[in-house]
């Protein structure tokens, strides 16, 4: 039996996951780092892959090759971490230090794009009937706005690897906010963590809201938890931030589905799965006020994330396992 291993590795922790050569997922290893991986990537992936394996009792020999997801922009061979802010790393050539100790070939790949290949893969989220090529985009909701898409099997990365930075997609150009990205009126300036924190500066609370706030031990500036724990105990302040952040991840949807004509769309992240119930009904309506070709082209069928938070880790060994297999078969 041939084994693949992917390991996910964010901010504060790896996520790591063992399949089979069917892609039937076999075990998972969770870690938390909270900052102690810096500057230790490669031992951090290993220690990752060591937990997987002694949990799994599978033997290290058994693994046929490793996909690393990681939080930045990577090269289009897969080899080399070009920049990421969250891991503090530029142009490290992660495969070429991993190849050596794991004696296996390394995939490197961006979280999202993982992401997105583990639940087409894994769950099958796109209907059958369809013709033509068939897209699925994927909007991850965290602290910034993350995403890739797939056309057919394909994950499009573009010449740069920077095709699916998806929360840059202008979507308001009255904001005079400078994104992360250096632009200004980012769909990640208003549908993420960040954004609504920045916007409940830009829109502060009324005095009843304060109120309800201060009794939550919240004081400005608001974290994006506190906003959203106010507009479920039914704060209409916080829910109207919420509602802003929905209209504007559908006004992104509408321009990104001009280009693509998606069928599938699916929303994660921490931030897309806590604000679910205020997020999806303004999207779509955004989508409904905002669509071209309607009704002669549909909406995309709008779903959250279902594989939870081993989905990049399950992406990457998949990714591991179709790029290895490939060459493997062709020598
Ligand atoms: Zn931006």
């Amino acid at each position: 039996m041939s084994y693949f291993v992917g390991v996910d590795v964010g901010a504060s922790k790896s996520a790591s996951a063992l399949i089979d050569e069917g892609g039937s997922v076999l075990g998972t290893h969770w870690r938390e780092h909270q900052g102690a991986w810096k500057g230790k990537l490669a031992d951090t992936v290993l220690a990752s892959t060591r937990g997987l394996m002694a949990e799994a009792h599978v033997p290290p020999e058994s693994v046929q090759a490793y996909g690393i997801a990681v939080c930045g922009l990577v090269s289009n061979d897969g080899a080399t971490l070009v920049q990421s802010r969250m891991l503090g790393e530029g142009y490290l050539d992660l495969a070429g230090q991993l190849r050596p100790r794991l004696g296996r070939p390394v995939l490197v790949v961006n979280d999202a794009n993982a992401t997105l290949y583990g639940h087409v893969k894994h769950a099958g989220v796109r209907p059958d009937d369809s013709v033509g090529s068939r897209v699925t985009l994927l909007l991850t909701l965290g602290t910034g706005v993350g995403g890739a898409f797939m056309v057919d099997d394909t994950i499009v990365v573009g010449d740069h690897g920077l095709a699916s930075e998806l929360g840059h997609v202008i979507v308001d150009f009255a904001d005079e906010r400078r994104c992360v990205c250096g632009n200004r009126g980012c769909v990640e300036n208003f549908s993420c963590g960040r954004g609504i924190s920045e916007m409940a500066e830009l829109r502060p609370p009324p005095p009843d809201s304060r109120a309800m706030l201060a009794e939550l031990g919240a004081t400005p500036p608001y974290a994006s938890p506190q906003i959203v724990t106010a507009a479920e105990r039914g704060d209409p302040w916080a829910a109207d931030l919420l509602r802003v952040a929905g209209t504007m991840l559908g006004r992104a949807i509408s321009v990104l589905s001009v280009v693509l004509d998606p069928d599938t769309v699916i929303i994660g992240g921490s931030f897309g799965h806590a604000t679910s119930s205020w997020l999806l009904p303004a999207a779509v309506e955004e989508m409904k006020n905002r669509w071209s070709f309607a009704p002669a082209r549909r909406l995309p069928q709008l779903v959250m994330d279902s594989i939870g938070p081993y989905a990049a880790a399950t992406g990457a060994a998949m990714l591991a396992a179709a790029r290895f297999q490939r060459e493997m078969t062709r020598d």
